[in-house]
């Protein structure tokens, strides 16, 4: 049988415990599972892609079936590109909802075959956001609590 394949895109700015729920979690469902940075060269990122793939590779580095990669353009495009028929998402509360629903319905335009799955996400991870932890992070706080890898110290 082909390998069951799911990519998880996003932005990972950072990548928080929230995420790494989904990704365990997915594991256990697919062969393998893609986490992909989505990457807009006009969009700038407060923490540099260089760095979070180094973080997401450490944190990863005991699961053979969990990888990370970045890439540009559509989604639904990379994930044809890697043999991937599912794409993972993560589910917070009803605004994910109603943005999801569309990005799906707009993958499925571009693939027929391009399955996404969403996983609810784990209620004491659920108020974690990347926006939350940046506008703390820019203020000098810790969001080490947030984060399943310890960020490099500012001027590192
Ligand atoms: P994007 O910019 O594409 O929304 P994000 O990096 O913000 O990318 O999120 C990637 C995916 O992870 C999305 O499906 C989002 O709903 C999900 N996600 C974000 N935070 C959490 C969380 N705390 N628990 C579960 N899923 C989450």
């Amino acid at each position: 049988m082909a390998k069951r394949i799911a990519i998880f895109p996003g932005s990972f700015d950072p990548f928080t415990k929230g995420h790494e729920d989904i990704v365990l979690r997915g594991a256990t469902m697919f062969d393998e599972v893609i986490i992909a940075i989505g990457h807009n060269s006009q969009k700038k990122r407060y923490f540099p892609i260089e760095l979070m793939i180094e973080l997401i590779g450490k944190t990863f580095e005991n699961k053979p079936n969990v990888r990370v990669e970045t890439y540009d353009g559509l989604t639904a495009t990379f994930a044809q590109e890697k043999g991937a028929n599912y794409i993972l998402r993560g589910l917070r509360n009803t605004t994910d909802f109603e943005y999801e629903n569309a990005i799906a319905q707009g993958n499925r335009f571009l693939n027929d075959e391009l399955e996404t799955v969403f996983l609810i996400t784990s209620p004491s991870l659920a108020y974690i956001s990347s926006t939350i932890i940046r506008e703390i992070h820019k203020y000098d706080k810790d969001v080490s609590a947030f984060l399943p890898y310890e960020l490099p110290s500012k001027g590192e």
